[in-house]
């Protein structure tokens, strides 16, 4: 027989793609587990900012296990390849066509492309639909379990001190409301700051820059744009790409790996960190504009910054976060927040619905049983400490392993810096599609990355 329990609190501060997934995992606690979950979310909106981001191995697994398949498989873009082009006049110099044949790996373009607005926004219409789960899925889900998840735009969390002798922790709010939550949950990103507040000494908190920075924005598209990704690399560690998710607009991401002669990369680390979107536009501007006018896309792209499309313009300095610790008492921290691998990696949202699931799913596990028994008469809840320190334990091989690719000579790969090097690449790209390595690499290479397999959490409804 069901006992009646008082929900798991939960408190998430951010509604990018790691915290509202695991509000919905969470969403899969066996009866009579259940949450109540709110998000807070520093933007005054959903923040659907952000170009193609991509699901691959393990990523594609815990997607699937949150029960969003469908609606992701609506979305993603479908990108045929990526051509690789000339910087002095643009000519393609080798294709890499996508797999879609669902079997080995995926290649540049995947399988899972999907614009990261588009991924928000399934997730939270996942948490915001008030029924639960059947009838979203087939999957004989219960549909008295379930987590009412609430969204709060425009508010942070200020501050917060663990009471009632670390059951529970106290959180202000900038709205200036206050509450007790059983869990506090770090999904704010890469400048998490719930991860700067949870370690005082700052010790704990490790961002590691990568050394390359990147802009992103839209422009009108033209007649002879590729139909799917274009990459073209210019001398200094520069490079331009650009992808193609509609057919009415273009979306540029220009990058820069630092140290070419004539730029002043001081100006654009300080506008970078501090500056307005002009004064970050201007400092992109002359990354390019001083050597680069008249080679391929510059003229356009620097002058498409100004269309009113290109008022979607964000830039970032790449880090990694590599957090001692992932949590202090009943205090977590979740995606970029606690292991950001860098967009370079390709793992960065993958990532995140990975340690969402993993983490829903150890908080089941050990408040709860699979059958939905709990562990005699004791608080469930009082086991929290016990899940978070089984979801770091059960995750950092996997976390470890997308981090430690080697991530220094990843970046002066995709940042030569002497034009013969880019000639030579072009050769030994035009000598690989010619002769279809990468697609015979993709039949018969594996998606995973690693040999982490996701955990499989019966003690979950999914
Ligand atoms: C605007 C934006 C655009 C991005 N574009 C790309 C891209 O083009 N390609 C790519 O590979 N990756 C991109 N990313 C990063 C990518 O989304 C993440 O690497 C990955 O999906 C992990 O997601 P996350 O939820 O951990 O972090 P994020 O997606 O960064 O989400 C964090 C959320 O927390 C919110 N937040 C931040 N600080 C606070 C605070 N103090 N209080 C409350 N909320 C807060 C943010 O507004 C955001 O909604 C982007 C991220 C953002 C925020």
């Amino acid at each position: 027989m069901s006992q009646v329990l008082p929900p798991l609190r939960v408190l998430i501060s951010g509604a990018g793609i790691a915290g509202p997934a695991l509000a919905l995992a969470l969403s899969r606690l066996r009866a009579p587990l259940r949450c109540s979950i709110t998000i807070v979310e520093r933007h005054p909106s959903l923040r659907v900012a952000g170009q193609q981001i991509d699901l691959r191995g393990q990523g594609v697994v815990a997607m699937r296990k949150l029960g969003i398949e469908r609606a992701v498989r609506a979305a993603v873009v479908d990108e045929p390849g990526v051509a690789i082009l000339d910087w002095r006049r643009g000519d393609q110099q080798a294709y890499f066509g996508s797999n879609k044949s669902g079997h080995g790996a995926q290649t540049f373009s995947a399988e899972w492309e999907i614009m990261r607005g588009d991924l928000c926004r399934v997730l939270y219409e996942a948490t915001t639909t008030t029924t639960t789960t059947t009838t979203k899925d087939d999957n004989g889900v219960d549909p008295e379990a379930g987590a009412v998840v609430r969204y709060r735009f425009g508010t942070t969390v200020e501050a917060f001190e663990h009471v009632r002798g670390g059951s529970a922790v106290r959180v202000s709010l900038s709205d200036g409301t206050e509450d007790e939550y059983d869990l506090l949950v770090g999904a704010d990103g890469l400048g998490s700051g719930v991860r700067r507040q949870m370690f005082t000494d700052g010790r704990h908190d490790k961002v590691f820059p990568i050394g390359i920075s990147c802009a992103f924005y839209t422009v009108p598209p033209r007649e002879g744009d590729a139909p799917g990704a274009a990459f073209c690399h210019f001398p200094g560690r520069r490079w331009i790409m650009t992808r193609r998710d509609k057919p009415d607009c273009l979306r540029v991401y220009l990058g820069y790996g630092g140290g070419a002669p004539g730029v002043d990369d001081e100006r654009l680390s300080r506008a970078l960190k501090h500056g307005t979107m002009a004064e970050q536009k201007e400092a992109w501007t002359s990354v390019f504009e001083h050597d680069m006018l008249d080679a391929w896309g510059v003229r356009r792209f620097l002058e498409g910054m100004k269309s009113p499309q290109a008022d979607d313009f964000y830039t970032q300095e790449f880090a990694q976060v590599r957090a001692d610790s992932w949590s202090e008492g009943r205090v977590v921290v979740l995606g970029d927040a606690a292991f950001c691998p860098s967009p370079v990696t390709g793992q960065g949202t993958s990532a995140a619905l990975v340690g969402a699931y993993v983490l829903a799913g150890e908080i089941a596990r050990a408040c709860g049983g699979k059958d939905g028994a709990l562990h005699g008469d004791a608080n469930p809840w009082d086991n929290i400490p016990i899940a978070l320190t089984a979801y770091e334990t059960t995750l950092r091989p996997f976390v470890q392993y997308i981090q430690d690719i080697p991530i220094r000579f990843m970046v002066r790969a995709l940042c030569p810096e002497r034009a013969w090097v880019i000639k030579t690449y072009h050769w030994v790209m035009w000598f690989i599609s010619m002769l279809r390595i990468d697609q015979l690499a993709a039949k018969f290479g594996s998606d995973d990355m690693g040999p982490w397999k996701l955990p499989d959490y019966p003690e979950l409804l999914l």
